[in-house]
């Protein structure tokens, strides 16, 4: 089978470590592995547009590995073009980057090797919800502009205990965040996760989104993108959020009103932002989280420590060999059957 695996250019850090395996030239890894077996497999970082490699390939492809790291948008022109395609993998968690409405009317099954990186991702948000409580960018910005003025950090830096913080999803990472932070704790779920483990958590469930966010000094955003989460923390909602509040997203950037955001930071209404997340990644040179006031944001990175590369790499490994003999993947793995049934995650 001719199988394409899409990733971000490691350049010269490839070569600088065998455990970094989330670029075009280790390709997780698989090539040895894949061709013992007859496969064939292409690798490139060339994913947007008509010219790209990607598209150049999709006639033929049988297998596409896609990571939400450098996203390759899966859109259903793309979909329609890959006449060979029988398995679209995310090389991780969150598959918002495929049209899965297309990949089900076209019988393509869509899989994801769930749980790879939420331990990653739960560790990161606990250093942005610091971060920005603590008012650490400005003063490390001053560390190495060669300047030094206590004032300008302390004058807005704050203790974790005795705030209030919630999350917005109270999934594996959502969870997973809460069992890592020791304040008041609420979440805000469609579903709610058991009184039991709301008692071994410390967890409060708030049934109303607005009433979770008025009572919040810090939200962190664990829901995946759907049609229903689009543009979920508008200028409305935020208007609800206690001033001078702050906001840790590392689980979609289209999750934001962007502008909205922007205006929020700019006018005191948010006290930060910081998310790894952005829409479209890689974020354009001019995008406006890049400049705004009080944020501290990164390139998408809170799920691609090296031992989530290994998570990842070894569990795309084992999908792909069960593909490969006819067998089922772990339940929780689907986002498309082939029947065209899309998880629920995503419904
Ligand atoms: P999960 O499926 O375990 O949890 C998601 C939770 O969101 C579920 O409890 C679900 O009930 C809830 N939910 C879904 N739609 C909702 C809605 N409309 N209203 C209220 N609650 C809703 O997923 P997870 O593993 O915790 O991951 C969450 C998201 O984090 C992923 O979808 C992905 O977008 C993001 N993520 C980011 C990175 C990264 O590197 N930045 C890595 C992994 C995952």
């Amino acid at each position: 089978m001719k199988v394409v695996g899409v990733f971000l250019k490691g350049c010269k850090y490839a070569a600088q470590n065998p455990k970094f395996l989330l670029n075009v030239e280790a390709g997780l890894g698989l090539r040895p592995w894949l061709e013992a077996q007859g496969h064939l497999y292409h690798l490139t970082h060339e994913k947007d547009g008509p010219h790209s490699e990607l598209e150049a390939h999709l006639h033929d492809t049988d297998v596409l590995i896609t990571t939400p790291f450098h996203p390759a948008y899966v859109t259903a022109d793309r979909i329609k073009k890959a006449k060979n395609l029988k398995l679209l993998l995310t090389a991780g968690v969150g598959s918002d980057h495929i049209d899965l409405h297309a990949a089900a009317a076209a019988g393509i099954t869509v899989a994801e090797i769930t749980g790879c990186n939420v331990v990653s991702v739960a560790e990161d948000e606990l250093m942005r919800v610091l971060i920005l409580l603590r008012n650490f960018v400005p003063g490390w910005k001053q560390i190495t502009q060669g300047n030094w003025d206590v004032a300008e950090v302390i004058h807005r830096s704050y203790d974790l205990e005795g705030k209030t913080i919630g999350t917005i999803g109270g999934g594996r990472i959502g969870q997973l965040l809460l069992q890592r932070l020791k304040c008041n704790l609420l979440y805000y779920d469609r579903y709610s996760i058991g009184e039991q483990r709301e008692k071994e958590l410390g967890v409060t469930r708030e049934e109303d989104l607005d009433t979770l966010l008025s009572k919040c000094d810090l939200v962190v955003l664990n829901v995946p993108l759907t049609d229903k989460t689009k543009g979920l923390i508008n200028k409305d909602r935020l208007s609800k959020m206690k001033k001078g509040a702050y906001i840790v997203n590392n689980a979609r950037g289209a999750l934001m009103d962007r502008d909205a955001i922007v205006e929020a930071c700019n006018s005191g209404q948010l006290g930060g932002y910081s998310g790894d997340v952005w829409d479209p990644q890689p974020a354009p040179k001019d995008h406006p989280w890049r400049y705004m006031a009080n944020h501290a944001m990164t390139q998408h990175i809170s799920g691609a420590s090296l031992d989530a590369q290994w998570r990842i790499a070894a569990g795309t490994k084992e999908t792909l060999e069960k593909f490969f003999k006819g067998q089922v993947f772990p339940e929780e793995y689907y986002i498309v059957k082939k029947d065209g049934k899309i998880a629920p995650q995503y419904t």
